[in-house]
């Protein structure tokens, strides 16, 4: 199967703005903002997306909300919120098949989301 453009940015042959990395996992800027903070948090574990996620990968998922939630921290949303997003499948618009967990803020976020 073909590298997902995450995986080419974890094996360093894609640019990215890297915000964090750990041996688990990396955050970076997304490329096509959709607020003034838009961040993308995803394994180095190719896994396509949250639903084929398995047993064996409850401390990795449980890892990557816990980065994104240090993150926010990191660059200042802890006060004002944010939002974390997972987008699995057609019908949710998912683009990358490289599970990954959008973290959203520093603007009022609308609900329902659209
Ligand atoms: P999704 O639609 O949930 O699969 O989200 C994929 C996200 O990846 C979108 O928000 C894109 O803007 C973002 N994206 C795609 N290519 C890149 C890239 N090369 N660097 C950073 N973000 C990207």
């Amino acid at each position: 199967m073909a590298k997902s453009i995450f995986q080419r940015i974890i094996d360093r042959e894609l640019p990215a703005k890297i915000a964090y990395e750990d041996d688990l996992c990396l955050a970076i800027h997304d490329i096509n903002p959709q607020a003034p903070v838009h961040m993308l948090i995803f394994p180095r574990k190719p896994l396509a997306r949250i639903a084929d996620a398995g047993k064996d990968d409850q401390a990795l998922l449980g890892h990557l909300l816990l980065t994104a939630a240090r993150v926010a921290q990191a660059v200042g949303l802890d006060e004002s919120g944010f939002r974390l997003v997972i987008n699995s499948g057609r019908d949710a618009g998912e683009s990358v098949p490289h599970l990954h967990v959008h973290l959203l803020g520093q603007r009022r976020l609308g609900w329902p989301p659209g």
